[in-house]
Order: structure tokens, then C-alpha cells, then sequence
């Protein structure tokens, strides 16, 4: 199962949606200013969000 862990601290929520723009499993999306995680079942694991966000705020765990 995956886990996934937004650092609100240093995520820029709906200022910045680079991750939501490129998870193809639309698991990350913004509503309203703030990012939530979405039917975490479907992710992946691609990692794609970590390596966009310019904050370092995103971590994919397989666990
Ligand atoms: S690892 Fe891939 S599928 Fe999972 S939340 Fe990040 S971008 Fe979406």
C-alpha cells in the first residue's frame, strides 16, 4: 500500500499545482487553495509529483 505524505508546511496548495497538473492518476488535486490526496488506491507509484514539486513537500512510500 502506498503512502503518501504532503508537508502543508512547505506546500504552496493551489499557488503552485505542479503536482496535481501531472499525476496521471488524478490521486493529487487541488480544491479550492489546498492540495488533497484522492483515492490514494490508485497511485501509481510513478513518483512524477516528487520530482516537480519545487518544495520538496511530497513523499511516496511503498510500505
Ligand atoms: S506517485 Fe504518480 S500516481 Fe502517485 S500521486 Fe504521485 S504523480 Fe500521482
Amino acid at each position: 500500500m502506498v503512502k503518501i505524505t504532503v508537508d502543508y508546511d512547505k506546500c504552496e496548495g493551489a499557488e503552485c499545482g505542479e503536482c496535481a497538473d501531472v499525476c496521471p492518476m488524478e490521486v493529487l488535486v487541488i480544491e479550492g487553495d489546498t492540495l488533497v490526496i484522492k483515492n490514494k488506491g490508485e497511485c501509481s507509484l510513478c513518483e512524477v509529483c516528487m520530482d516537480v514539486c519545487p518544495d520538496e513537500a511530497i513523499k511516496i512510500e511503498d510500505d
